[in-house]
C-alpha cells in the first residue's frame, strides 16, 4: 500500500453501503484473526442516514469514521489511515511489517 488511499479506495476496502426502502447504513469491516491467514469478516453498523443523502455527504461520513481511533490507526511509515484489524502493531500496518520490519505473514 504505497500509493495514497482515496475515499473510494476505504469505500471499497474498509466499509458497506446498505441502501434500505427508508435510510441508508454505514457499515465497517471487522476482521477476527484465527490466525496469521484465516479470518472472519463481519460487518459493524456505524452509521444510519436519511436514504436521500448524496454521495458526498455519505464520503464525509465515511471520511469521519476514517479518523476515528475507535476503528483506524495511523501507520507511522505508509502514514495512512488503516483498520486497526490490519495493523501489525500500534505503529505499523501488516503490509509495512512485512514490506519494511522483515515481518513475514
Ligand atoms: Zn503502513
Amino acid at each position: 500500500m504505497t500509493e495514497k488511499m482515496n475515499i473510494e479506495n476505504y469505500k471499497t476496502d474498509f466499509f458497506k453501503i446498505k441502501k434500505t426502502s427508508e435510510n441508508i447504513e454505514i457499515y465497517v469491516k471487522k476482521i477476527t484473526w484465527k490466525g496469521s491467514h484465516e479470518f472472519d469478516i463481519s460487518w459493524i453498523k456505524t452509521k444510519k442516514m436519511k436514504k436521500d443523502i448524496s454521495d458526498s455527504e455519505i464520503n464525509a461520513v465515511i471520511k469521519t469514521i476514517v479518523k476515528e481511533d475507535n476503528f483506524f490507526s495511523t501507520c507511522l511509515d505508509c502514514n495512512q489511515r488503516i483498520l486497526n484489524d490490519y495493523m501489525h502493531n500500534e505503529k505499523y500496518c501488516q503490509a509495512c511489517a512485512s514490506k519494511n520490519h522483515g515481518v513475514i505473514y
